[in-house]
C-alpha cells in the first residue's frame, strides 16, 4: 500500500496557495468498490481527488464537501464525490460499467463518459445551518477544467486544478492518482497570475509527475516557479465512509410499514447496502417490527 497524502503551500510573498494531493489508494479502493470500466475509473478518481483537496480546505471539524455532477443520459450517469474536512473521501459512480473510449492520442476520454451539458453541484455543508449550494454547467466534462470554471464563475477567484488518473495499460488497474488547486489570494498583483499562467502552461500532467518520482512538493513548486513556495502542512488521506447502521435505519423510515416488512420477506431479513462502501446491513424481521413501532412511539 501507498500512502495517500495531501500538502498545501503557500508563496512567501501570499500572492497563491496551492493544495496537492497524491490519490492512488484512494481511487484504486473506489475502483474495487464499484468495479469501474477504465473510464469509469477515471472519472470518479478525478472527482474523488477534486473533493479531497477542496475538503481538506474546510475549517470546521464536521463540514463536508460533496461534488456531484449530473448529465442527463450520460453514459456514467451521476458521479458524486464527498470530502471530510480533513480530506478524506468517498463516492459513487452511477453506471460504473459506462464504455470506455480513447482519444486518438491514447487518452481516455472521460468527456464523452461524463459529458458536457450537465451541471456541477458544489455543496458546503459545515455541520450546521444551511448548506452551501454552488452550481455551474459544465465546461467539457473532464472535469478539473469544470472545477475551475466553478471557481472562476461562482467564486470569482483564479483558479488552476489538474486532475490525472494512470491505469495500467494493460490490466485497467489503478496506478497512479493525484491532482492540484492553486489559487490566487486577494493580495495577487495581475503579474503575479501571469508569472502563475506561464509556470503552468510548462507542466506536465501530474500523473507524469508523479510516475518521475517527483514529490507532492515539487509539483507544488514546479506549478509556483518564480515563487518561492513554502510548505504549510501535510496529512494522510484515504477513502473512508461514515455510513451506520443509524443512517441504514433512517432511510427505511422513508418507507410504509408494509413496504418495510415485505422487503424482509425473500431472504427472510431485509438487507440494505451502502452505496459509497458496498457494506451491507441486515435486520431481521423482528428488528424490523422494532423500528415500525419506535416510529409509531415517535408519533
Ligand atoms: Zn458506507
Amino acid at each position: 500500500m501507498r500512502n495517500d497524502k495531501l500538502i498545501r503551500c503557500i508563496t512567501s510573498d501570499g500572492a497563491a496557495m496551492i493544495t496537492a494531493a497524491l490519490t492512488s489508494d484512494i481511487v484504486y479502493t473506489a475502483s474495487k468498490i464499484h468495479s469501474t470500466s477504465p473510464v469509469a475509473s477515471a472519472a470518479l478518481g478525478r472527482l474523488l481527488t477534486a473533493a479531497s483537496l477542496i475538503g481538506s480546505s474546510l475549517k470546521q471539524e464536521n463540514a463536508s464537501v460533496t461534488l456531484r455532477i449530473s448529465t442527463e443520459g450520460s453514459p456514467a450517469g451521476a458521479v458524486i464525490a464527498v470530502s471530510d474536512s480533513s480530506g478524506n473521501v468517498r463516492g459513487y459512480i452511477q453506471n460504473p460499467d459506462c464504455p470506455t473510449e480513447y482519444y486518438p492520442n491514447g487518452k481516455l476520454n472521460v468527456g464523452k463518459a461524463v459529458g458536457n451539458s450537465g451541471i456541477l453541484n458544489v455543496i458546503r455543508d459545515y455541520g450546521a445551518g444551511e448548506p452551501y449550494v454552488g452550481m455551474v454547467p459544465l465546461v467539457s466534462g473532464e472535469i478539473a477544467e469544470d472545477i475551475t470554471s466553478y471557481y472562476a464563475t461562482s467564486e470569482q477567484i483564479p483558479t488552476v486544478c489538474a486532475l490525472g488518473v494512470l491505469l495500467d495499460k494493460e490490466t485497467h488497474e489503478v496506478l497512479l492518482s493525484g491532482g492540484f488547486l492553486l489559487q490566487m489570494l486577494p493580495g495577487a498583483y495581475s503579474t503575479d497570475i501571469d508569472k502563475v499562467e506561464a509556470a503552468v502552461s510548462k507542466l506536465e500532467p501530474v500523473t507524469t509527475m508523479l510516475a518521475k518520482g517527483m514529490t507532492l512538493k515539487e509539483i507544488c513548486e514546479k506549478a509556483l516557479d518564480g515563487f518561492e513556495v513554502e510548505q504549510l502542512d501535510e496529512s494522510n488521506v484515504a477513502y473512508k465512509c461514515n455510513c451506520s447502521r443509524e443512517r441504514v435505519e433512517r432511510a427505511f423510515m422513508v418507507m410504509s410499514d408494509d413496504d418495510i416488512r415485505a422487503s424482509a420477506a425473500d431472504l427472510g431479513y431485509a438487507e440494505a447496502c451502502c452505496q459509497f462502501c458496498n457494506k451491507k446491513y441486515r435486520f431481521t424481521p423482528e428488528e424490523l417490527e422494532k423500528l415500525i413501532s419506535e416510529r409509531h412511539n415517535d408519533e
